[in-house]
């Protein structure tokens, strides 16, 4: 029967009415539901004490109210923290909670971010990610992307401010799901992320980042670029083939003036392949072209993987070259690099502890 039972955390504002009112309750215990589910986070329908009992009895036969489980965590307070958790199936996936200024200063953070995963493993293969490495086994449901943001909070304490889709997967290829948990994460009666604290991050699925952009938010774009020629970016990135890098600029070009929002494109500095000077003029010359930005991240090793991350002199040459060139350029000197905090490590290595 629990096969049968869909998830609670799936549904909207406006699903959960339609359902009320298919049951013969009245709409606005739409609303009360979810404020149990969202604002009060409820476990079980059974503590929804202001509800019905015999409305509380059908939804817990009709729905299930499951958090997800956590299997580990590593790091600690005030640094990069991430979390693996164990669904429903006995897949794996991860999230990574990253605090925005580390205590540096001696200020506390007050920004959050959350990364989360949006499928279990993935099918786009980049040659320098752990999250590709096993192939792909499934999408997850938006109650597994919404799961994530509630049972982080919850397992935390912290208040999540920011969400960026930079977890395990392609979000582009799971579009209906992540739609659906955005909705969610936005909704004034959900989780109440402003859309402009809301990032996608695609290899770049050109189709999908059209189809994007003709939808109503304001959530961010960011695109893996990581070469900015074919030749470059199609040895380290297989989807390159199906979407080049003209085909895919001219994407970026219709949603940078269909949102009128800039996009961002992250370039990850990967010893020899595309970290000389002349890769940092060919990518400053495309970046202008569409009026971007971009984020560099020199590479975090990944075990099993041959690739390096360049030396700082030589990230820092790359650096010039874009600032040269007068292109709005940051280089993100990872969080968590002892964490295995790239994508998909963590689960790695507790699939198959070495
Ligand atoms: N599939 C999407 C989102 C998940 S990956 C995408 O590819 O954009 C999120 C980001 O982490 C991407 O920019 C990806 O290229 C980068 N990444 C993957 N492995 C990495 C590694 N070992 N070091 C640094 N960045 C990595
Ligand atoms: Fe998939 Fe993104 Fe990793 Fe490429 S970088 S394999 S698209 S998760």
């Amino acid at each position: 029967m629990s096969a049968a039972r869909p998830p609670i955390h799936t549904l909207t504002l406006e699903e959960l009415e339609t359902w009320l009112t298919a049951a013969g309750e009245p709409k606005y215990r739409a609303g009360q539901l979810a404020q149990w589910l969202y604002a009060k986070r409820a476990k079980s329908f059974g503590a929804m004490t202001d509800q019905p009992a015999a409305l509380r009895e059908r939804l817990a036969a009709e729905f299930l109210c499951d958090a997800l489980e956590q299997v580990r965590v590593l790091g600690s307070e005030d640094t990069t923290r991430k979390y693996l958790f164990r669904l429903a199936d006995g897949a794996l996936i991860e999230s990574v909670l990253i605090p925005a200024s580390p205590a540096l200063y001696g200020e506390p953070s007050d920004r959050r971010t959350l990364c989360v995963s949006t499928q279990v493993g993935c099918a786009y293969g980049c040659k320098f990610c752990a999250s590709g490495l096993d192939g792909f086994a499934r999408n997850l449901g938006p109650h597994e992307i919404v799961g994530q943001f509630l049972r982080v909070e919850e397992l935390s304490g912290e208040k999540i401010n920011n969400l960026v889709f930079m977890g395990m997967g392609e979000p582009l290829a799971n579009f209906a799901h992540l739609m659906k948990a955005i909705a969610i994460l936005n909704a004034p009666w959900g989780l109440g992320v402003g859309a402009r604290h809301i990032t996608i991050s695609t290899s770049g699925l050109a189709p999908q980042i059209r189809q994007l952009a003709e939808q109503p938010l304001q959530v961010r774009l960011a695109v893996s670029l990581h070469g900015a020629t074919d030749e470059v970016r199609q040895q380290i990135m297989p989807v390159n083939r199906k979407y080049p890098v003209a085909e895919l600029l001219a994407a970026c070009a219709f949603y940078t003036e269909r949102k009128k929002q800039r996009i961002t494109f992250e370039y990850i500095l990967i010893e020899g392949v595309n970290d000389r000077p002349e890769d940092a003029a060919a990518l400053a010359r495309l970046v202008r072209k569409v009026n971007a930005k971009v984020n560099c991240i020199p590479y975090n090793i990944v075990e099993g993987l041959d690739w390096k991350r360049p030396s700082e002199r030589r990230q820092d040459d790359f650096m010039a070259v874009l600032e040269n060139a007068r292109v709005p350029a940051t280089i993100r000197r990872e969080k968590g690099h002892d964490i295995a905090a790239a994508c998909g490590q963590l689960r790695r290595q507790t699939m198959s502890p070495s």
